[in-house]
């Protein structure tokens, strides 16, 4: 028996199929959502920076491909479920709106008297029902460990409404306050190492933050020196790409070697003793307050800079006109949206899955106003 999630022992889809003759029920969902319509979209999606804002940032797909890329080194050094990490970390963004976190506040403030609106439940959501490409169901039909590690968060109003339509299903984790599988543990630590490190790269290129503010931080400072050191002739990008690098490795080691010390301790059966225990997948201390502080670094200097901010206040202006003008005659929206019976979530789900330059150009088609400059073709 083995800790990791085991897809021969998996516990199965909402709609039972055959199982494919080639794959594990983990690598098939990988490439159902490798497939899906939201996948694509994810090019389209903005992680800090606006999708036209420059080619060189991330975006939410690049995003995900480096959660993956983390996810199953970690997994393998570990000896997890690579392909499980892989499925869960290609999906966990799928639910996001346009325009990054500023699209999401928006659209929840929107939702407030319909229930609100989450991207981890939005993720779920596009996997189990709005994906249409199976004759048989909606959604994408995936496991319930991928459909686990996809709803990383939820709310305890969201987890009962789950619980009342798929009893023990994943969202009763969030009332019994169990752990989810260590893949899906893995992911959200490989989620937060990813976006550390790529937007204090892309922070330094959009010259709105500088390496010298970046050395204020002890963990920074410290691999900084320590290149300058082994290369005094190094300059410019290398040197911050050099340092980057030791920071992603020194963090990657030390999740390896502190969640093998708390396995060895705790010392797991299978995969569902790890339910029951406390967060296995963790830093240690010391990594937990440098990720922290890099974190909060990030708030404070890249996300709230005002250059970003002052794009943040017209996203959320189209995404509010665009849920208005749905709201009241949902016959701009296409087929499939229009005539559902609960009219809010189909404008909330028909938004979410907008791309940032449809939905600013669908913003000026209905309002004849240009707020953000889509991009050029
Ligand atoms: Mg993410």
């Amino acid at each position: 028996m083995s800790y990791s999630s085991d897809p021969a022992s998996s516990r199965g889809r909402r709609h039972a199929e055959a199982p494919a003759p080639t794959r594990t029920a983990f690598q098939r969902d990988r490439d159902r959502i490798v497939h899906s319509t939201a996948f694509r979209r994810l090019v389209y999606k903005t992680q800090v920076f606006l999708n036209h804002e420059g080619d060189l940032f991330r975006t939410r797909m690049t995003h995900s491909l480096e959660v993956a890329q983390l996810g199953r080194s970690i997994a393998r050094a570990l000896r997890l479920n690579e392909d499980l990490v892989e499925a869960i970390a290609l999906a966990h963004d799928l639910g996001h709106t346009p325009f990054g976190h500023a699209g999401q506040d928006a659209l929840n403030a929107c939702m407030a008297a319909y229930g609100g609106f989450e991207h981890n439940l939005q993720s779920l959501r596009v996997v189990d029902s709005l994906e249409e490409r199976y004759p048989e169901f909606d959604g994408l039909n995936l496991s319930y460990e991928t459909r686990e590690g996809i709803l990383k968060h939820c709310s305890r109003a969201n987890a009962q409404k789950l619980e009342s339509r798929e009893p023990e299903g994943v969202g009763l984790r969030f009332l019994d306050l169990s752990q989810p599988s260590l893949e899906a543990q893995l992911c959200n630590l490989a989620d937060e190492i990813a976006y550390n490190a790529h937007d204090i790269d892309d922070g330094v290129r959009s010259g709105l933050i500088t390496v010298d503010q970046l050395s204020s931080m002890a963990l920074f400072r410290g691999y900084r020196e320590e290149v300058l050191a082994e290369y005094p002739d190094l300059q410019g990008r290398r040197v911050l790409y050099e340092v980057i690098r030791r920071l992603l490795s020194a963090q990657v080691y030390d999740v390896i070697r502190n969640t093998q010390a708390a396995l060895d301790l705790a010392r797991p059966q299978t995969s569902d003793d790890v339910r029951r225990m406390p967060a296995l997948v963790r830093f240690g201390d010391q990594m937990r307050e440098q990720s922290t502080e890099l974190k909060r670094f990030l708030m404070q200097n890249l996300y709230r800079h005002p250059q970003v901010t002052r794009t943040t206040g017209q996203a959320q202006q189209v995404i509010r006109d665009l849920f208005d003008a749905y709201s009241a005659d949902e016959a701009l929206m296409p087929e499939g949206f229009a005539g559902r019976a609960d009219r809010q979530r189909a404008v909330a789900d028909y938004i979410a899955g907008m791309t940032d330059r449809f939905a600013a150009r669908e913003h000026e088609r209905l309002t004849g106003q240009r707020l953000l400059e889509p991009a050029t073709e």
